[in-house]
This record gives C-alpha cells, sequence and structure tokens, in this order.
C-alpha cells in the first residue's frame, strides 16, 4: 500500500500526529493507499517554511518564475498517462476523460499563468502637470489554496499557479478524498527544481487541516473551491480576520434549449454538460429546458443516447461513465433520486445504483439518470445534486425559461443553444449566472473571468482577476 506524504519545506512527511487517514479507490470500494491526518501543528509547520521561502521567493525575477511554472507544466505533461491513471483510480472517473481533460488541464494551468505573469502590468494614472500615480502589485505572503475532489489535479493547480506566479508562497490542501495526485505535483516541483517552502501540500479533513488554513493567521489569503456551506463556514472564519477570499461554490446549472437550435450538435453537447465526469463538475447543466416544439424530439432522443452511456470499470477505454467518488456521495445521489420519485418525477432513464461486475463488483456507480415532471420549485430542481441526474421540462418564451433559469438561489454557469443570435444575446444578458454559454458548454479560455453569482461564490477566478486576487494593489502618488 502506498503511502501519500505532506509536503513541507522540501520534504516528504508524515503528519507530525502519525495518524492517517484510509484513501479508497471508488471503483473498487477498497483501501488502495493512505495519506496524513494532519492538523493544526503540521498546517503551521508548512506555514513556518512558506513564510521562510517567501523573501526570496518574491524577489526571483518575473522571468524565472515563469520558467520554472514552465517546467512544472512540462513534466506534467511528459507523464499525462501515469498522472491520468492515478487519477482515475482516486476519483472513478473514465481514464480516458483523465488523460484528455484533467491532466492536460493542469499542464495548460501551469503554462498559461507562466506565460500570463510574463505579461502583466500594472497601471499608472497621470495627472497631467501636477502628479503621477502609479500602482504596485505586491504578492500577499503566504496564500492558502483548498480543493475539492471532482477535478482534483485540474483545480489544484488552477490555484497553486496564479498564487506562485504572483510571487506568494502556498500551504495548499486537496480533498482528502482524492489526494494523491497533489502528492504527485509536489514531486513533479521538486524535481523542476520549485525552492524548498514555496509550495507545501498538508493532506488531511476539513474540518481540522482545511479549518487550521483559514484560522490561521498568518495566511494572508483563502482560494477556496468546494460546496457551498463549507464556503459559508470559511468566511465566517476568515471574514473577521480580514483575509481575502476567493470563493467558488456549488450551482444548479440551466441548460435552455431553443426549437432552433443545431438539433444534433446541441444533443451531443447536452449530454455531456450532463453526465461529463458522471454528473460531478460544478458546471454540468442538471436542468434542462426544451422550447415545447422539439420537448418531445428531444427528449426521446436524449434519453436513448443517456441509456446508450457505457456505464463501467474506468480503465477500459470503452467507459463514458465511471463511479461517483465515495459510497457516502453514491448513497447522496440515490437519496435525490429517490426524492425526485417522492416529489412526483417520473424517471425516463436510469434511477438505480449501477452494477458493474468483476474488479469493480464492490464500487459506487450510479445509472444516468433523467426526470421528468418535476416542478420547478421542488427539491430536486432547487438543490445541487452533483451526480448523474437530470430533469427535463417544456417551456413556451423566453421570458417564462429565464424565470425558471434564474429561479433557483445558484447563479454560476448556464449553456444556450439557438440558432438566434439577436435572442442568445438577450437572454445571455438576463441570465443571473457567471458563465454563460451560447452553444457550447466548458469551452474555456484561461483569460476570462471564472466564478459565480448568489451562492456559486465569491470572486472570480482566472487571468488577470487571478494575478489581481493574489496581490495587493499599492498606489504611489508622486507630486510632480
Ligand atoms: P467540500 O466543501 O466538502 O470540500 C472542499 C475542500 O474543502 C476539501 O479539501 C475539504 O477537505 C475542505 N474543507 C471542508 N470543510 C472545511 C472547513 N471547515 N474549512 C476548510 N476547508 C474545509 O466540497 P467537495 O464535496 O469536495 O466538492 C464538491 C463541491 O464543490 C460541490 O458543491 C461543487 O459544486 C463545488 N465545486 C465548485 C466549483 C466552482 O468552480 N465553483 C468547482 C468544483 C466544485
Amino acid at each position: 500500500m502506498k503511502d501519500i506524504l505532506n509536503y513541507i519545506d522540501g520534504r516528504f512527511v508524515p503528519a507530525s500526529s502519525g495518524r492517517w487517514l484510509d484513501n479508497i479507490e471508488p471503483a473498487t470500494g477498497k483501501v488502495y493507499s493512505r495519506l496524513p491526518d494532519s492538523g493544526a501543528v503540521d498546517v503551521d509547520a508548512a506555514y513556518v517554511a512558506a513564510q521562510a521561502a517567501w523573501p526570496a521567493w518574491k524577489n526571483v525575477s518575473v522571468d524565472e518564475r515563469s520558467r520554472l511554472l514552465a517546467a512544472v507544466a512540462d513534466r506534467i505533461a511528459l507523464a499525462n498517462d501515469e498522472l491520468a491513471v492515478a487519477e482515475s483510480r482516486d476519483t472513478g472517473k473514465p481514464v480516458s476523460l483523465a488523460k484528455s481533460v484533467d491532466i492536460p488541464r493542469a499542464a495548460h494551468n501551469f503554462r498559461f499563468f507562466a506565460h500570463a505573469i510574463t505579461q502583466w502590468a500594472s497601471e499608472s494614472h497621470g495627472m497631467g502637470p501636477v502628479a503621477i500615480n502609479y500602482t504596485l502589485r505586491d504578492p500577499l505572503g503566504v496564500v492558502g489554496c483548498i480543493s475539492p475532489w471532482n477535478l482534483p489535479l485540474y483545480l489544484f493547480s488552477w490555484k497553486v499557479a496564479p498564487a506562485l506566479a504572483a510571487g506568494n508562497c502556498v500551504v495548499a490542501k486537496p480533498s482528502e478524498i482524492t489526494p494523491m495526485t497533489a502528492c504527485l505535483l509536489a514531486r513533479i516541483c521538486a524535481d523542476a527544481g520549485l525552492p524548498p517552502g514555496v509550495l507545501n501540500v498538508v493532506h488531511g479533513t476539513g474540518a481540522d487541516c482545511g479549518a487550521a488554513i483559514v484560522a490561521h493567521p498568518g495566511i494572508k489569503a483563502i482560494s477556496f473551491t468546494g460546496g457551498t456551506k463549507t464556503g459559508e463556514t470559511i468566511a465566517r472564519t476568515a471574514a473577521p480576520m480580514f483575509k481575502k477570499l476567493s470563493l467558488e461554490l456549488g450551482g444548479k446549472n440551466p441548460t435552455v434549449i431553443f426549437a432552433d437550435c443545431d438539433f444534433d450538435r446541441t444533443l451531443d453537447e447536452v449530454l455531456r454538460a450532463s453526465f461529463s465526469n458522471q454528473g460531478q463538475i460544478c458546471l454540468c447543466g442538471s436542468r434542462i429546458y426544451v422550447e415545447r416544439p422539439i420537448y418531445e424530439r428531444f427528449r426521446d432522443a436524449f434519453v436513448g443516447r443517456t441509456q446508450a452511456l457505457a456505464v463501467g470499470d474506468p480503465s477500459d477505454p470503452a467507459t463514458r461513465q465511471g463511479a461517483v467518488v465515495s459510497r457516502q456521495h453514491q448513497q447522496k445521489v440515490l437519496s435525490y433520486i429517490q426524492l425526485a420519485r417522492e416529489e412526483g418525477g417520473t424517471v425516463l432513464a436510469g434511477g438505480e445504483a449501477a452494477a458493474v461486475p468483476g474488479r469493480c463488483a464492490g464500487g459506487y456507480f450510479v445509472q444516468p439518470t433523467v426526470f421528468e415532471g418535476l416542478p420547478a420549485d421542488c427539491r430536486t430542481n432547487q438543490e445541487e445534486i452533483f451526480g448523474p441526474v437530470v430533469t427535463l421540462a417544456p417551456f413556451d418564451t423566453a421570458e417564462e425559461v429565464l424565470r425558471l433559469a434564474n429561479g433557483t438561489g445558484y447563479g454560476l454557469a448556464a449553456s444556450v443553444w439557438t440558432g438566434n443570435l439577436a435572442l442568445a444575446h438577450r437572454v445571455a444578458a438576463a441570465l443571473e449566472f457567471g458563465i454563460v454559454w451560447i452553444n457550447c458548454w466548458l469551452l474555456r479560455d484561461l483569460r476570462t473571468p471564472f466564478g459565480g453569482v448568489k451562492q456559486s461564490g465569491v470572486g472570480r477566478e482566472g487571468g488577470v482577476e487571478a494575478l489581481r486576487f493574489f496581490t495587493d494593489a499599492k498606489n504611489v502618488c508622486v507630486k510632480l
């Protein structure tokens, strides 16, 4: 059994308490490694290392920081297949998905911020003959990055790379449910020559290790991605300490399909938006609204395609749906399926745990599931399920679908499918979401602002937004 270790001050170490947590392979239900059950003492050791490394790291030239981040990107890309297998084993997602999406994106995150930092400039504001202002952007010091289990290396690197690029030292914690690739990334960073203490990775539970990062008085900012409830807890601790906070939280995203859409392309992409990563992507569209003239045609085609999705061993290249991340999460998703039935929904596809024979007989699989006939205000249509469960409903007018789409407490992402450009712009403008995709889904340009409104979070990641978050502005005014 492999031990995952903390990475503190350039050394791989167990938790100071000597305690461990089991790491389970979701596709089999078996423990296959263990990770340190770290707490406040380990977080403080990571902080001390980071703080000691910071004066040198913030003064490393932009070119050299960029070179080091690009070297990390190169090594991730070189190890793509090995990292993808590790990510799949840890999460239950198909290896094919990890190979084509998760790991390439992690490399891209490092490469993107390696470039972005060389192109970043701060402002100056002239006051004619009177004075000139220039704005300095100073790194914050030691920052905390806390990431979830659904896209482990993808989201871990999405935080760590801009934090490092901007000249901060980092104490980072991946999800205790999927810790493996963060540990492998620490090894890659060491091999790429990142100085000791610049990146520290501490493993453990949210309640002990995560909370200790948030509460540490020396850690200046928290970049968090995870559930809305957790975000609330974090804000409660961090806000009175005036820490900078970036909170990327849950979603309940609408997919809005107008009758004049490109039917076949929409069908392909909406299937992907519904069930990619077993529906465990914060951006997945779980409420599908279809304009009435094509409702039945779309529903029947969509249900057929859903039933054809191959649920199976994540290591099998033919598998389209792997396991969900844990027994507990499987139970949560199944309980929502039960709730949807009780709320009067009709199951059109799926609706049960999926049995996968052989090696995966003990794994946590759920059939991709489609409901119709549920009211907009029921819990199934209001709460984040974060699994392979979607609802279908018809609509008649743009005004009606906007009311439905905007009618939850969340506001992360929406997608709109139509051939009418004017309608698309009008609907996009009226959607209360941080991200709107027109005739596409999860098409990402890393320069764009990323984040949600309402209960989906506070702040934006991506491009200069991330570099701004990880720096403080200081304006210098010079009287001429
Ligand atoms: P989670 O909130 O349970 O955990 C996320 C991370 O926070 C983990 O590392 C966990 O250990 C840590 N944590 C838990 N309690 C903590 C505490 N009190 N203090 C500090 N850290 C704590 O979320 P999850 O179940 O891992 O992930 C699923 C959620 O993440 C879903 O709600 C999903 O929508 C959301 N998500 C959002 C985005 C986005 O960009 N908006 C992206 C991916 C996932």
